[in-house]
């Protein structure tokens, strides 16, 4: 039989479908990994296992689309830490090359268990970086998310133009368009899963137009049509990108993707930052998607995304933590605020709502990962992806008025609990796992000698 799990009793039940279904006290009913049940009463229901959430909001996971899990270990990195995007790469590079698999494998861990405490059940991984005697730096990667139970979107990243050939990283972090595409292609057929609910699927993920040769981009959009992987890259992320795409393509970074076969609705661009009314017409006709990453793009001083333009546009907007060194945490609710917040700075205080990120970061992320009909909302039939957060403590104290929009409002930090794909990741506010814990010492001892190394 089926195991039955049936949550009830919790203060509001936000399902983030498309007419905004909000339910007090009603309850939603999980069989195996997919929600069987959701209704206002659940007296009759019977169940092996109970959740009652008195004082607590239950939401579908928040899928987190731009991240690179490796940099939980080149976190609050003195000398990089005021730095803009070009020099903090340049900074960091010479850390970087030194990541091997077992790093990988504990910063992957690591890093998927903060996304799980802080309400991401399902994540992408830009993994961009393969020193030359690394390692299968994205096996390790992928083990590492395993271990933690999270589902997860690994993106075969690339980098192949170095310094020496007019790019940005240096010659020990770069490989060659052939081993790139022969990788790429190795590892959809070992470890992408088309089937509906899978745990996990790859992408092609040439790092940046700094980064890669304009024939690899192209490769990787043939790879894409080939294998039904999607498409990822960073793109218009600061005003120094756009002059190098000036200067080295003569145009502007989203009309180089066109150029290069890129915009198109498998496809998602984190950042897209520095963006004129063009540019925004064209990534909405091809229905492109977004990593909105708000904290990345201040601390690296990138300027404000068009989020509240853009939001009713095609295209499709998820939310990103990115990476640890240029956000120095991975906490997705506090992601949440901080888009909330950023578009007011720039458009106003009615910019963006509080369930207006909530909704970017759980059916916004699904749509970028083309998996609306699996995640993101809490509708019969989806996979049991299931965060909540507890409003019985000091800092929601007065706002149990609006207990959803207390949860952006008031900066909830941590879960109460966490299911992925009908299994307990996060209860009573701490890892089902807690083995994982005793990895931390380990995660900081090889941060202290990678960043020691550069
Ligand atoms: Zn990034």
């Amino acid at each position: 039989m089926t195991k039955r799990t049936l949550f009830t009793g919790f203060e509001r039940i936000a399902t983030m479908d498309a007419g905004g279904r909000e339910l007090t006290g009603g309850y939603v009913l999980v069989e195996g990994n997919r929600i069987a049940d959701v209704g206002e009463d659940a007296r009759v229901i019977a169940a092996d296992d109970v959740v009652r959430g008195a004082g607590r909001v239950l939401l579908p996971g928040f899928v987190n689309t731009h991240h690179h899990l490796y940099q939980s270990l080149f976190r609050n990195v003195p000398g990089a830490s005021e730095a803009k995007l070009f020099d903090w790469l340049a900074f960091l590079y010479e850390r970087w090359k030194g990541l091997g698999e077992d790093a990988m494998r504990v910063a992957s861990t690591v890093a998927c268990s903060e996304l799980l405490l802080s309400g991401a059940t399902t994540t992408t991984d830009h993994c961009y970086l393969y020193p030359k005697d690394g390692g299968n730096i994205l096996a390790a990667d992928i083990e590492g998310a395993e271990r933690a139970g999270i589902r997860f979107h690994p993106c075969r990243g690339s980098m192949s133009l170095s310094k020496k050939d007019g790019g940005l990283p240096p010659d020990a972090v770069v490989q060659t368009e052939q081993e790139i595409l022969a990788d790429s292609r190795r590892m959809i057929e070992r470890y992408h899963d088309p089937e509906p609910f899978a745990m996990l699927r790859i992408a092609l993920a040439p790092c940046s137009p700094f980064s890669v040769n304009a024939d690899l981009m192209r490769e990787s959009a043939k790879l894409a049509d080939e294998t039904g992987a999607l498409l990822h890259t960073h793109l218009a992320e600061t005003r120094d990108e756009e002059a190098y795409c000036l200067r080295r393509f003569g145009m502007r970074p989203v009309d180089l993707m066109e150029e290069l076969g890129w915009l198109r609705d498998d496809a998602w661009f984190a950042h897209l930052v520095v963006l004129n009314d063009a540019d925004v017409v064209k990534l909405s006709a091809a229905r492109v998607g977004m990593a909105h990453c708000p904290s990345s793009n201040m601390t690296l001083g990138s300027g404000i995304a068009r989020v509240a333009e853009m939001k009713d546009t095609g295209v499709k907007i998820g939310l990103g933590v990115d990476g640890s060194a240029s956000n120095d945490t991975s906490n997705m609710i506090r992601e949440v605020r901080q888009a909330m917040l950023l578009q007011r700075v720039r458009y106003g205080a009615d910019a963006l709502s509080a369930r207006e990120a909530l909704k970017m970061a759980t059916m916004g992320g699904a749509q970028v990962l083309h998996r609306e009909g699996e995640i993101g909302s809490i509708e019969v039939g989806k996979g049991a992806d299931l965060i909540a957060f507890d409003l019985n403590d000091v800092a929601f104290a007065g706002a149990h008025a609006d207990p959803i929009a207390a949860i952006v409002h008031c900066a909830a930090d941590r879960v109460d609990l966490a299911m992925v794909n009908g299994e307990w990741r996060v209860r009573d506010g701490r890892l089902v796992d807690e083995s994982i814990l005793d990895l931390v010492p380990l995660h900081n001892r090889l941060s202290r000698e990678l960043i020691g190394a550069g």
